[in-house]
């Protein structure tokens, strides 16, 4: 068969497609959240498999071979359920195949995308921004610490770090995501020099010990080069100390980074947005708009009220491409050819507008808040301190972690829910529960606690 196909198989392909889709969105609460996984055949290539009959297979196996992230009982990592918009858009820009390296090639896609980073730097306090769609926040925060290298060492972007007078340093909570530690290897610095900052009692960085780090650092004859605040650190949601940060930034002249991939949500909710109202002093921010906004991977978004910088990270000059490409993607990112990132949340967000995302984020807190009274109410020790959709919890009596690692299996085994167990900076182990699913609701929330009842007994 060639790759081309026929009307009627197209047609039919669609037909179930559609019927695929709406099949799963209705049954998935009913299925397993993380199925046993099967073991599947080797395909021999040589030996075409029918379209319709390649559409079954695919579409059985992926419900049986992956957690259900989509699944109302998911309380695992920043993983949403897709928006029906969401899919249906990333459905359009597989078929209309936009190539977003230049304007000229897809000025439609590149003016959505363009409204879309103005519109979230505007929410974040931006008056002026530049910005780009990455693959999500390993992209977005490699992409900051490029942009704060070159702009603090514009001759590296010849020279490389051969160019540098000395070691740059970076800092980071203990807290912080390990995509930090990774840029720092990508960018030729090499992982000694993020410096991971203690953080304090509730889990945020500790600006006095990052500001003797600073101190340490310079008069060591390093350079200080950059701060990495989080904002919704992925174990504990917690949020570091903006203001005082960014006082610490501005008087050492380190560019500040905040890492906001999943707390950025933060910003869509008027009454919460005052936990991160100084974001916009940051030089660069990353948020994700495939964790909180419940759109597919992958979308990330890197946001900078430094115009300009990352020209003078990307831009290149090639013979086909148009010259002055100062406005193309191409000349932004990290990404050359690449995918109409933006479509799946410009169709939500013109759909539902801030105040359906408000809503529904506005949701995700107030069923939070119901799991962290009904562990309270049952013995549990909520131990974070965030706004934040996410709860890490203990037992009142049993903190070891083979006691919490097998709650988590049991509540998993059970079919109730997804939770999972994490290693918190002071070394503690806690049970993690994020809410970030905007098909979950309160029966959900309530199965959760009784399942997590009868896992304690069981443990
Ligand atoms: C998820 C996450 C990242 C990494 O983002 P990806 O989209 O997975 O590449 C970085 N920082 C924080 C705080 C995160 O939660």
């Amino acid at each position: 068969m060639s790759l081309d196909t026929d009307r009627d198989t197209r047609d039919a392909l669609y037909r179930r497609l559609a019927e695929l889709l709406e099949t799963y969105v209705a049954t998935v609460r009913d299925q397993p959240i993380a199925p046993a996984a099967g073991t599947l055949e080797t395909f021999d290539f040589s030996a075409p498999i029918e379209p319709r009959a390649l559409l079954e297979l695919v579409a059985r196996e992926l419900s049986r071979g992956q957690v259900h992230t989509g699944h109302p009982g998911y309380f695992g990592l920043f993983n949403p359920a897709p928006a029906a918009l969401s899919i249906v858009a990333d459905a359009l820009v597989a078929a209309f195949n936009p190539q977003l390296a230049t304007r000229s090639h897809a000025p439609f896609a590149v003016e959505i995308e363009d409204q879309l980073l103005r519109a979230f730097g505007a929410r974040f306090g931006y008056q002026e921004s530049e910005g780009a769609f990455t693959s999500g926040g390993a992209e977005a925060n490699t992409t900051a610490l490029l942009a704060a290298l070159t702009t603090a060492f514009p001759e590296v972007a010849e020279r490389g770090v051969r160019a540098l007078p000395g070691d740059p340093c970076v800092y980071v909570s203990a807290e912080a995501h390990p995509t930090i530690v990774r840029a720092a290897r990508v960018a030729g610095l090499g992982s000694a020099a993020v410096r991971v900052i203690p953080c304090d009692a509730h889990l945020r960085m500790k600006t006095s010990a990052l500001r003797d780090a600073i101190a340490r650092d310079r008069a060591a004859g390093a350079l200080p080069l950059m701060i990495v605040a989080t904002v919704g650190t992925t174990s504990a949601g917690t949020i570091d100390p903006l203001d005082a940060i960014a006082d610490i930034a501005e008087r050492g002249s380190l560019w500040l980074h905040v890492d906001a991939a999943w707390g950025g949500l933060l910003a869509l909710v008027p009454e919460l947005a005052a936990a991160i109202a100084t974001i916009a002093r940051a030089d660069s921010i990353t948020f994700d708009p495939h964790k909180a906004l419940s759109v597919p991977m992958g979308a990330g978004m890197y946001l900078s009220r430094r115009c300009g910088t990352l020209a003078a990270v990307f831009a290149d000059r090639a013979g086909y491409m148009p010259r002055n490409a100062s406005r193309d993607p191409y000349a932004r990112s990290m990404q050359w050819s690449r995918r109409f990132i933006g479509l799946k949340l410009f169709c939500t967000l013109a759909a539902a507008g801030w105040d359906g995302y408000a809503s529904t984020l506005r949701g995700y807190c107030t069923l939070a808040d119901r799991l962290r009274e009904g562990l309270r109410a049952s013995g549990w020790i909520v131990v974070n301190d965030t706004p934040l959709p996410l709860v890490c919890f203990v037992d009142r009596e049993r903190r070891d972690g083979r006691f919490l690692d097998g709650v988590a299996r049991a509540v998993i085994a059970d079919g109730a829910g997804w939770i999972s167990m994490t290693r918190l900076s002071t070394g503690e182990r806690v049970l993690r529960a994020c809410v970030n699913n905007h098909r979950t609701e309160p029966r959900d929330i309530d199965r959760l606690l009784a399942a997590l009842e009868r896992a304690r007994a069981s443990c």
